[in-house]
């Protein structure tokens, strides 16, 4: 039997079922995706959402016992869903993720270059202004690399070996391309200058590359969201002062506390714009999951925001 035949006909009974109106449809029915730092926070929910909706999808992440763990419950013995050890600033390992997803799901049509990290928070400006926006003037060059290596140079080497893949499937190009960036990527403050820097640069690549793939028929977008309680987010906010923080120091942050997500989710619900609703990783999910499928199949170069309309009003974080 081959990998994954087991949930293709099970999957083809739901769309059956869906097109009778009994079940919702699975959009990503047949499918095959790579989801870089899939291992935990908006990557975890990508990567629910992407199996959920019938893609067969290889998680690709530093955390191997997070990734595995995860692939193991979601996966019917690898047919649904798999791990492969990728650091995205290693091309070796990115181009070893993609073809490892191509021998054992025979194709790639979907990359999701989520894999992120949010760098130390700048040294306090001269000046006492506030912080994540101050700092230039002492600028710590090794950080600011590390930042763009995995941010942007990650996402830049997931589309080159992506787009390879793509273009060399038999029957021509096709296929979709969706990074996560961030507010950080739309406007400045929101976040030590090496994140801001290296997402208004993944904004950037985003488009250059859907200038350059879209010939082919391969779409590139990102998805920007606003603040997710994730251990990202909440590490920052535990270590505030520049010295301690858990994941510059190579360290997987702890969960977050109940109390921690609590907090996080009244401070983005206090700047969003749009009340009533609190924003979370699967709200994150469900715009990628839009741009990954064929729902979307017009768009390419766009930068979806996902941000309860915050980075629409002067009501930003001050
Ligand atoms: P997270 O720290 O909770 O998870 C990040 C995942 O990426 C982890 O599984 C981690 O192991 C993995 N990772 C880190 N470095 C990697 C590398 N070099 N190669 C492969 N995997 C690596 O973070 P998150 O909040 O879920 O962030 C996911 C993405 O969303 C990031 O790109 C981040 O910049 C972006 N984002 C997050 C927020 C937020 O509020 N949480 C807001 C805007 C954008």
């Amino acid at each position: 039997v081959p990998l994954g035949a087991t949930a293709v006909a099970t999957t083809n009974n739901v769309n059956a079922a869906a097109a009778a109106g009994a079940v919702p449809r699975r959009r990503l029915e047949g499918k095959v995706a790579i989801v870089t730092g899939g291992a935990r926070g908006i990557g975890e929910a990508i990567v629910r959402a992407f199996v959920r909706h019938g893609a067969r999808v290889v998680v690709a992440d530093i955390d191997d016992a997070a990734g595995e763990a995860l692939a193991a419950a979601l996966g019917l013995g690898g047919a649904c869903c798999s791990y492969v050890h990728c650091d995205v600033s290693q091309e070796a390992d990115v181009e070893r993720a993609v073809g490892c997803c191509v021998a054992r799901y025979g194709r790639l049509d979907v990359l999701c270059n989520n894999a992120g990290v949010l760098g130390r928070q700048d040294p306090p400006a001269a000046n006492g202004t506030k912080s994540g926006g101050g700092g230039i003037a002492s600028l710590d060059a090794a950080e600011f690399d590390r930042v763009l290596r995995v941010n942007t140079l990650g996402a830049a080497l997931g589309m080159k070996h992506a787009a390879r893949a793509m273009l060399q499937r038999r029957g021509g190009g096709g296929g979709s391309i969706v990074s996560v960036a961030s507010v950080a990527g739309v406007l400045g403050g929101m976040g030590p200058h090496a994140y801001t820097a290296s997402k208004h640069a993944l904004v950037g690549l985003t488009k250059n590359a859907a200038c350059e793939l879209g010939e082919h028929g391969i779409r590139v977008n990102c998805v920007s969201p606003f603040g997710v309680a994730t251990p990202m987010l909440v590490n920052a906010w535990r270590h505030r002062s520049h010295d301690d923080d858990e994941e510059a120091d190579g360290v997987a942050p702890s969960p977050p506390s109940d109390e921690e997500v609590e907090k996080t989710e009244e401070m983005v619900r206090g700047l969003a714009t749009l009340k009533g609703a609190t924003l979370r990783a699967a709200d994150i999910a469900e715009a990628a999951l839009f741009l990954a499928s064929d729902e979307s199949r017009y768009i390419s170069g766009h930068n979806l925001v996902v941000d309860g309309g915050v980075t629409t009003s002067r009501n930003v974080i001050g």
